[in-house]
């Protein structure tokens, strides 16, 4: 409960009026639970709040954050002029705020308010690209049969390398028997 942190009435009210107020209480308990003292929680509160402060004078939702708008708040805290927040977070208090508002962002997604962002699908290799590229246009391949090949092509590179022209047919060879193998257990 954010009350059991502090009981000053004027800052309950202050955190109470910011849009992450619903989901203070909860953070309030993930910090107590982690050990971190009631003065550095409510520093850690302070900054939650006035991260969800700064994104609705952004016009975003708490709930599209990412850790992106965390780097972008942690500038913002440099030349700050939100109404309450001005004083505090340029003083020494600024790298708390940044940090509150990670541990915000990171307790949202724990608790599923904000979905966790998906990593970067890898980049396919330029050649696997090239050769889909060409199937498509010169031989009119449908998709479904370029991922065939794909996992084919994927494992060739994988097990020989990227460079084709240092390929021999030894290694042609023990890729098949190799390949053959792994797909008789498949
Ligand atoms: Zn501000």
């Amino acid at each position: 409960m954010l009350s059991t942190v502090s009981s000053y009435q004027r800052w309950l009210s202050q955190m109470r009026s910011t849009p992450a107020s619903p989901f203070l209480d909860c953070f309030v308990a993930t910090l107590v639970k982690a050990g971190y003292r009631p003065r550095t929680i409510r520093r850690f509160v302070r900054g939650a709040a006035h991260f969800s402060l700064w994104l609705k004078r952004r016009e975003q939702f708490l709930t599209e954050a990412s850790a992106s708008e965390i780097q972008r708040f942690k500038r913002h805290c440099a030349s700050c002029t939100c109404p309450g927040f001005m004083r505090s977070s340029r003083r020494h208090s600024s790298w708390r705020h940044g940090r509150g508002a990670g541990l915000f962002l990171r307790h949202l997604q724990d608790i599923g308010v904000v979905a966790l962002s998906a990593p970067a699908s890898p980049q396919p290799p330029p050649l696997l690209s090239d050769f889909c590229r060409w199937m498509q246009q010169h031989r009119g391949v449908k998709d479904q049969t370029l991922k065939i090949y794909g996992r084919v092509i994927l494992d060739v590179l994988r097990s020989l390398g990227d460079d084709p022209s240092r390929y021999d047919a030894r290694h042609l060879r023990a890729f098949e028997a190799a390949h053959g193998k792994r797909n008789e257990f498949a």
